[in-house]
């Protein structure tokens, strides 16, 4: 599958050049000419990586930059900022906002690609699919690290599996067997099943605003629901 990168630049030079030379080493290139549609794409088609451009009409770089960073739902997307020569400043600036790279226009395309490519690369050690997200909650399975609505809060490892099984099978009823055996690992059904109620329990109460979600379905067993208001 090719990776995704969206371009924020307002000069039209600019935009080509960079989606000429993206595309020809096979990625799918996205443009956004303001900072406001750069943040509104961002986060509705969730590339794998964005060239932001500092000077933008609205919105510049660096707001676009530190709301995509601030977001649970964005900030693990990398980030090269483009600024123009002799603003030693405004790279210092980028990185503390949490850009991932810098690149000085004047640029070589070439290097710009290869750039883009080493940061992609850098990125992949943590891969997407150990990221859960539904509605405000945030799991990120490489370092056990869960955000409630950006706020960090703290599970238990077993709360944590729990709630990454329930979220990633949202939508669907899972019943207390499965549970224990998918989380616990136990096989036994004949374990007693209201160590799974137990723990329900606790993580609706983690869960704040979004306890509600987590549904018992009776006589079946418990589900996540994604779409409910809450
Ligand atoms: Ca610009």
């Amino acid at each position: 599958m090719q990776d995704t990168v969206l371009v924020v630049e307002d000069e039209a030079d600019v935009v080509d050049l960079l989606r000429y030379n993206l595309e020809r080493a096979d990625f799918e290139v996205q443009i956004a000419m303001t900072g406001d549609l750069g943040l509104a794409m961002a986060r509705e088609k969730r590339p794998d990586l964005i060239v932001l451009d500092l000077m933008l009409p609205g919105m510049n770089g660096h707001e676009v930059c530190r709301a995509l960073k601030g977001d649970p739902n964005t900030e693990i997307i990398p980030i090269v900022m483009l600024t123009a020569k002799g603003e030693p400043n405004e790279r210092v600036k980028g990185l503390e906002l949490g850009a991932d790279d810098y690149v000085t226009k004047p640029f070589s395309p070439r290097e710009l690609v290869l750039r883009v490519q080493a940061l992609l690369k850098r990125h992949r050690l943590v891969p997407r699919t150990e990221i859960v997200e539904v509605a405000g909650i945030y799991l990120n399975k490489t370092n056990f690290e869960a955000r409630l609505d950006g706020k960090r809060f703290n599970l238990t490892t077993t709360e944590f599996k729990l709630l990454s099984l329930m979220l990633e099978r949202r939508g669907r009823t899972l019943t207390r067997e499965t549970l224990l055996s998918d989380v616990w690992g136990y096989q036994n059904a004949a374990i007693d099943t209201r160590t799974v109620d137990t723990h329900m329990r606790r993580l609706r109460e983690k869960l704040g605003k979004y306890s509600g979600r987590l549904e018992t379905i009776r006589g079946e067993g418990y589900r996540f629901n994604a779409v409910a208001e809450s």
